[in-house]
């Protein structure tokens, strides 16, 4: 291809404060009837005055600092002024001029990506639309908004994918957020024009909406690549500026409109709010609300735990998970010091860790996390506690219980939250769950089996395969497959 992709995103995230942006009600609207958390500010009725929501304001600066950018010591509010059903005022407070935060970057596998600006303003109410009429829903109507505008830096669909993803986890982390796209609480329109390899030079960008999924993201942009690489060929290239319409279920962009120009929206500074002065006490407050990122307990969880990059990752998509697995780690380094080893804390530690977490994160990732996810409950929600399954890593650890019957204890634990030692207690496992008693177990089955024995000593491969059976059935499945061949080879 001769075109390389210019793309730029503009990304609308509802932030989860307890109230409005500009108002006393209630911001938990999308679960309630309609039109049941709303008053005359977000209604916009005249006469009313909107007030400033603190929380907002915060959890944008926080995210400005998150997000490397530059915190305004002076900011204000304007009036985007434009008409549409969903916006009663007539016009939507936002910010024009002096955004609350400047600049910034994300970094996505090594790539700066940099951000134009951070602003905060109102959501509008939702439309829906029945055969024949329109139904307005007023509980949005008011939710504050965080837009984030990168440059035109990104360069392929998929790194504005991993952007969105690595974005939402943000906002998940400092817990701002649910983020979640399908619910719109995400939502993003996409820029994109082609230029010759090479250049320097911007063309007239295509604005793509209604990218409901981080999955229409990507292929609307890739459609959008090779419809304006043929327009290119052709000498056709846009010569303005257009929003198209993503269609998922055809798979195409659609022309809408051409887009307007900002003064068409005779921004002017909003005359009901006072203007922000953002001073250092406060800045310094919000800096200590600020949490771990999750970019940087990727790297410390490599570095601390020395989970393999895949492993981290897997740990750290999921904040909940992340602290699950690190309380279990923790359990694990106190346990390990119940058992009277020899040395330092620091060096029994050390001692063990590879082994130990390399199984907390081989049950965490391959195994709970599959039970979590097929009984469609939340790891904050299990009943197992971090301290229990710490506890269930240990028997592993020692060699008390082998996978299989791992598997079942863990599934029951899933169940009923129960210590694993009572579970083997209670299921009258424990007989099964040594080495030593399986290797009776296989030394009786030798005996009885001197044909079988003779075959396999000749070289016949059927034969150590009879002898497992045999002991599969006396063990009643609950020994590992693997272990009992290796201990009867080792017997025999
Ligand atoms: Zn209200
Ligand atoms: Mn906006």
């Amino acid at each position: 291809m001769k075109y390389e992709p210019v793309i730029g995103l503009e990304i609308h995230i509802q932030l989860k404060t307890k109230s409005k942006m500009f108002c006393a009600c209630d911001n938990t609207g999308e679960d309630k009837e309609p039109n049941t958390t709303i008053c005359p500010i977000c209604t916009g009725q005249p006469g009313t005055l909107p007030v400033i929501n603190n929380q907002a304001i915060d959890w944008a600066i926080l995210i400005g600092m998150v997000l490397n950018g530059k915190i305004a010591k002076f900011s204000k509010f304007d009036r985007k002024n434009y008409f549409y059903p969903d916006l009663p005022k007539g016009y939507q407070i936002s910010q024009y001029d002096l955004p609350i935060v400047s600049g910034g970057y994300l970094e996505i596998n090594n790539r700066k990506i940099k951000l134009e600006r951070i602003h905060l303003e109102e959501d509008a109410a939702k439309l829906i639309h029945k055969k024949n009429s329109t139904l307005i829903d007023f509980n949005r109507a008011g939710t504050p908004l965080l837009e984030i505008v990168t440059k035109p830096e990104i360069k392929t669909p998929q790194e504005a994918k991993l952007f969105l993803q690595e974005l939402r986890l943000i906002m998940r982390y400092q817990g701002v957020s649910c983020a979640d796209m399908e619910k719109g609480h995400l939502r993003c329109d996409a820029n994109i024009s082609l230029r010759p390899i090479g250049g320097k030079k911007l063309y007239p960008k295509i604005e793509i909406k209604n990218l409901n999924s981080f999955k229409a993201v990507e292929r609307a942009l890739e459609y959008e690549i090779k419809r304006q690489a043929k327009l290119w060929e052709e000498n056709k290239a846009p010569k303005e500026q257009e929003t198209r319409g993503w269609d998922d279920a055809k798979g195409v962009t659609i022309e809408q409109r051409t887009k307007e120009e900002a003064s068409d929206y005779r921004y002017f500074p909003e005359p009901d709010l006072p203007p922000l002065k953002i001073g250092e006490e406060r800045i310094n407050k919000i800096k200590r609300m600020k949490r771990e990122t999750p970019q940087a307990k990727r790297k410390r969880f490599a570095e601390e735990y020395e989970f393999n990059s895949e492993e981290s990752k897997a740990l750290t998509d999921d904040r909940d998970l992340s602290y699950y697995a690190e309380q279990v780690i923790s359990e694990l380094r106190t346990w390990l010091l119940t058992l009277g080893l020899e040395g330092t804390e620091e060096e029994i530690w050390k001692e063990n860790k590879r082994k130990l977490v390399k199984l907390v994160a081989n049950w965490i990732i391959n195994r709970l996390n599959k039970i979590v996810d097929e009984s469609d409950s939340l790891i904050k929600e299990i009943k197992i506690t971090p301290a229990r399954f710490a506890k269930f890593i240990s028997l592993i650890y020692q060699n008390k219980i082998t996978s299989n019957l791992a598997q079942r204890i863990l599934e029951k634990m899933f169940k009923t939250g129960s210590d694993p030692e009572h579970i083997i207690e209670e299921d009258d496992l424990t007989q099964m769950s040594d080495e030593k008693s399986l290797q009776e177990t296989l030394k009786k089955i030798i005996k009885s089996n001197p044909k079988v024995v003779e075959d396999y000593k000749k070289g016949k491969a059927n034969a150590l395969q009879f002898l497992v059976g045999q002991a599969m059935k006396e063990t009643k499945g609950k020994m590992d497959a693997r272990q009992i061949v290796n201990l009867l080879k080792e017997i025999l």
